[in-house]
């Protein structure tokens, strides 16, 4: 099988290999204060910041997704609210959950072929944390380096967080550009769900501290006091934390996964060019993510598409929210071969030249 679903997504084959040895070298009943365990955690938590690029003074800490990513950082760093800038179903989602826990909450919608616009937006003098989607999974948009750097000149004393889920351990992010990044790791990080990884400046510690916020077994301030021990505020997910590692340890580093990513994205979206009845569904190739390739065309044609690639034994990611019907997505992540993207335009050259 094929798998071009952008997430829960291809894990690397090694993965295979990996569960054995986590077995066989006893990590499976290892309890979470022991030293086996404190030992992996300070080793993932090193290959972290140098296979991916983490600032060597920001703080990482395992959650176990994304999803609970957006609540700790709602919960542990506002008393009055976040403002979410988003175009799409990820950053969406993310605004309606801050909304619940804080009704003030603001968000800043932008248009799907347009840069995330810096300079227009209104930002409340009382929001403590500035929230968006680097890569917007649901729709294939992408936030450019350069809006990310404005963003952060215009608002220096706002904490910003980013949720990368689909290009963290992919591309090659300036994360110091930011104070939070975070990602779980059934995207470009190629292993299965149930762990997410965050990064955090020394600046959203001493937030967290002025904040003191402790009333969830995961506020970020009881989260900082045991990552200081390399340790969990929970019995975490010793088993995939074990593969991370294991992972890393082969990973090239991302600067060279970025450029054999954008270098195949470009490939894509060239061959796609030569389909009349399907189109990126963003026009403007500056905001088209590098990451999730999404193609738009009639909701017949789609589902045709979906079908017969199943029936060939490939998974196609189904459109997302809006864009549920009228497109399909392609992941472009790091765990897929080169082949396997060969195999997919033998299977549109075949069944579909004559559109
Ligand atoms: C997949 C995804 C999520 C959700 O991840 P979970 O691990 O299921 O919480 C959040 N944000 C983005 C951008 C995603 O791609």
């Amino acid at each position: 099988m094929l798998n071009f679903y952008p997430g829960p997504s291809k894990v690397y084959p090694e993965v295979r290999q990996y569960l054995t040895d986590a077995y066989d070298e006893g990590f499976l009943g290892t309890p979470h204060r022991g030293d086996q365990f404190v030992q992996l955690s300070r080793t993932v938590v090193s290959l972290l910041k140098q296979k991916i690029n983490i600032p060597q003074d920001y703080h990482i800490y395992f959650a176990s997704s994304a999803t609970e990513c957006w609540e700790i950082l709602i919960q542990s760093l506002t008393v009055n609210k976040s403002s979410h800038i988003f175009n799409g179903s990820f950053g969406e989602n993310w605004y309606n959950y801050a909304k619940k826990l804080r009704p003030k909450a603001e968000s800043f919608r932008f248009d799907l072929n347009e840069q995330m616009p810096v300079e227009d937006l209104n930002i409340s003098s009382d929001t403590e944390l500035i929230c968006f989607t680097q890569s917007e999974t649901s729709n294939g948009t992408h936030v450019t380096a350069t809006p990310i750097l404005n963003l952060q000149n215009r608002y220096r004393d706002k904490l910003i967080a980013v949720d990368a889920t689909s290009s963290m351990a992919g591309l090659n992010l300036k994360l110091i550009k930011a104070d939070i990044w975070f990602a779980s790791v059934q995207k470009c990080f190629g292993l299965p769900a149930g762990l997410a990884v965050m990064a955090c400046s020394p600046r959203v510690i001493f937030r967290a501290k002025q904040k003191a916020e402790r009333a969830h077994y995961n506020s970020l301030l009881a989260m900082y006091e045991k990552m200081l021990n390399y340790q969990t505020t929970h019995t975490p997910n010793v088993l995939n934390i074990y593969l991370l590692k294991r992972l890393l340890e082969e990973r090239p580093v991302v600067k060279l996964l970025d450029e054999h990513l954008t270098a195949r994205a470009n490939d894509l979206y060239t061959f796609f060019s030569q389909f009349t009845e399907i189109s990126p569904l963003v026009e403007n190739e500056e905001v088209r993510s590098k990451t999730v390739i999404t193609l738009q065309a009639n909701e017949r044609l789609v589902d045709d598409i979906k079908k017969k690639a199943m029936q060939q034994d490939i998974r196609l990611g189904n459109g997302y929210g809006p864009w549920q019907r009228n497109t399909f997505r392609i992941a472009n992540f790091p765990a897929i071969q080169d082949e396997e993207y060969e195999e997919l335009k033998r299977f549109f050259l075949q069944n579909y030249s004559w559109i």
